[in-house]
């Protein structure tokens, strides 16, 4: 069964690609010592050896005018080394999206938080040998900043995460503007009735949120400006990718201090098991209520 939540008239489908039970380094401070301290991560969001859980799925957003896929995932058949584990994969997706009541051309507008692998794979689809848009009718809206970074990587640089983005950028963003499908945005940017791109910079230049809002109820998704929970404990615990570190930490202050005690419901990118709760103030930390 797919996770789903009612923020007003608009309901919000997480579909899953894949789960890693424990990730390896993705926080490299976060070591089981120190998660064995914050006990509210046990037992949905850690091991019980105290290691990360990190999900990766798209979260659909069906408000009553239009049909939004928040981030694509990895996709299937992708040479993404040095990241072993999110190679070339063969999972269900797409039929499960289809499953879930949301066929790909039914979608009015795809959302990429960002332009890291994670978050654009299924923006298309190999048919006949060429990668063609997954999402036939849809904006794909991607912040500038981001485009400009990620879209002009030289192919002779040494960095692989880079080159690796480079050829992401090739099979899964670059097809969606040979389309005339993709909207450079520079947020903040209304998409449409009740669903808005915010600013969270810093695990890139040009990273988004996304805030929904119907009928006096909020949720705001988070994107990567945090990649696990942990981090509502401590903003200051990062991922060895996010591209400016302070900024990143910055944010997560910022962005934790304005929807503490609120009944805004933060939906986790990468939060394993319930993936959403209400953000509480937790004496000189936050907590993650679910
Ligand atoms: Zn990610």
């Amino acid at each position: 069964m797919n996770l789903k939540w009612k923020v007003g008239d608009t309901t919000i489908t997480k579909i899953t690609e894949i789960t890693y039970p424990e990730f390896p380094d993705l926080i490299p401070a976060a070591t089981p010592e120190v998660v064995k301290k914050v006990q509210w991560l046990f037992p949905h969001f850690v091991t019980p050896e105290g290691k990360l859980s990190v999900s990766i799925h798209s979260l659909v957003v069906a408000t009553p005018g239009a049909k939004l896929v928040v981030d694509t995932c990895i996709g299937n058949g992708r040479n993404r080394e040095p990241l072993a584990i999110m190679s070339n994969l063969s999972t269900s997706y797409l039929e499960d999206l289809i499953a879930a009541g949301y066929p790909p051309e039914s979608i009015h507008y795809v959302l990429c938080t960002h332009l890291h692998l994670d978050h654009v794979g299924w923006n298309t689809r190999l048919v006949n040998g060429k990668w063609v848009p997954t999402f036939p009718k849809a904006s794909y809206l991607m912040d500038k900043k981001d485009i400009a970074l990620y879209g002009s990587i030289d192919e002779h640089t040494p960095d692989a995460f880079m080159q690796m983005q480079r050829r992401t950028f090739a099979d899964s963003v670059q097809p969606v503007f040979d389309a005339g499908l993709a909207k450079p945005v520079e947020g903040p940017a209304e998409v449409c009735d009740g669903v808005r791109l915010v600013p969270t910079p810093g695990h890139t230049p040009g990273h988004c949120s996304v805030l929904i809002a119907s009928k006096g109820e909020k949720a705001l998704i988070t994107g990567d400006f945090m990649h696990h929970p942990i981090q509502f404990h401590d903003p200051g615990l990062s991922i060895s990718a996010d591209v400016d570190t302070n900024a990143a930490i910055a944010t997560r202050r910022r962005v934790f201090a304005e929807y503490a005690d609120t009944p805004t419901l933060i939906i986790g990118t990468h939060f394993a098991g319930p993936t959403a709760g209400k953000l509480v103030r937790d004496g000189d930390a936050y907590r993650l209520h679910v």
